[in-house]
């Protein structure tokens, strides 16, 4: 084996944050896992059966490729959803496979139906909603041409889902801009339902308004972050904590990322570790190399502040984080041996590595490292 590191994605974890999440939607909301970014870094392959086997049947990716991913792996009962980019070849090979896709705009409405029509098989279309967000979203004031071109091709789609996306549900200061795309949400909601056009799914809520707006939560929910084990912010962990602390219950990490000690060297008083002078030694010093850098994922920036786990004890990194290497400061751990067991990020003994916390606390920074997780790391379920 020429991987350096490792990832471990545990079955029970998934299933507990699963059973979480249902509680919280009941029983008769659709799940959607969503799995764009390779699954945030755990592996489609890895997730897409685990997440059938916890009775999930909708998959919800960025790209057709992503799709592709998930069409592979997946069971042929089971939904896929491209919430965003399709090139028009793209779009020909969705509707053959019966890919559901986001409608964002007149264009591709006109040509999800024309190629629909020609190869005689329904469009699945999520039609996406602006209300507020500004990114993608049919404006509101184009629902009569909307209306007029579904009316005339009522054959040639299916009417999955009316979508839309909160700009920022995760933190309170949004508060106002989310009730507002609520509101404006059920305009569009009202303006089908006169025209005798009805939604399969209405679905406008991700993880974060899942778990802090319950009047977000529709017919579907598109949850990413959670089903992994993560908060979307520390806002709706209090959030839910509070509501929960009855029953004691918390979401579970997934993931476990390891790898092991290279080598192991000494530093006398006063040399340098690594490229350049970030890191001189102030004693004598024992440095262990673990061999991941940024080419494998560990970002650069952590150089001088991110943190493992060797034999149970939390230790810095020092010195810069190279294209495949890093250096830790093993001083204190007494038996340390080239082969020991490294945790980048996950459990070991009674210690825990979160990426929020080796990714500078910031928990948007959970969803850039994850995804930045290469997908060449062997991925092994474990319990
Ligand atoms: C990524 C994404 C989600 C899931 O977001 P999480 O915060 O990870 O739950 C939901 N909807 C859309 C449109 C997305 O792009």
């Amino acid at each position: 084996m020429d991987q350096t590191s490792y990832i471990e994605i545990s079955k029970s974890a998934y299933k507990h944050n699963i059973k979480y999440l249902r509680k919280i939607v009941g029983k008769d909301v659709r799940i959607s896992s969503v799995v764009k970014g390779n699954a945030y870094g755990h592996g489609v392959e890895m997730i897409v059966p685990l997440a059938e086997k916890a009775k999930i049947n909708h998959f919800s990716v960025f790209s057709a490729s992503e799709a592709l991913d998930v069409f592979k792996v997946a069971s042929p009962k089971s939904d896929i959803m491209i919430m965003g980019y399709l090139s028009d070849e793209q779009l020909e090979w969705a509707i053959e496979n019966e890919i559901e896709f986001y409608v964002f705009d007149i264009e591709r409405l006109e040509l999800a139906l024309a190629l629909a029509k020609r190869i005689g098989k329904p469009a699945r279309i999520h039609l996406e909603a602006e209300t507020g967000f500004h990114r993608t979203g049919i404006e509101y004031d184009l629902l009569p041409q909307v209306v007029g071109l579904l009316k005339d091709n009522i054959a040639h789609f299916k009417f999955e889902g009316l979508c839309t996306h909160y700009a920022g549900a995760e933190s309170i200061t949004n508060f106002y801009r989310v009730m507002k795309q609520i509101q404006e949400y059920r305009r569009f909601v009202r303006y089908f339902n006169r025209h005798e056009l009805k939604p399969n799914y209405r679905h406008t809520a991700g993880s974060a308004a899942t778990l802090t707006y319950s009047q977000s939560v529709m017919d579907m929910v598109r949850v990413g972050i959670a089903q992994y084990g993560f908060w979307p912010s520390q806002e709706t962990y209090i959030y839910q904590f509070k509501r929960n602390q009855a029953k004691g219950s918390d979401l579970k990490r997934v993931i476990t990322w390891k790898s092991r000690v290279m080598t192991i060297k000494e530093v006398d008083s006063g040399d340098f570790v690594g490229y350049g002078t970030s890191y001189m030694a102030n004693k004598k010093v024992k440095i262990a190399i673990v061999p991941v850098g940024y080419a494998n994922g560990f970002s650069r920036s952590l150089s001088n502040t991110g943190r493992v786990l060797i034999r149970g004890k939390r230790v810095p990194v020092v010195g810069t984080v190279t294209m495949n290497t890093m250096s830790v400061n093993v001083t204190d751990i007494p038996n340390v041996q080239p082969g020991d067991e490294v945790v980048l990020v996950g459990k070991q003994k009674r210690l825990s590595i979160s990426v929020a916390s080796f990714s500078e606390m910031s928990n948007q920074l959970n969803y850039q490292t994850l995804a930045r997780l290469p997908g060449n790391i062997p991925r092994y379920i474990v319990h």
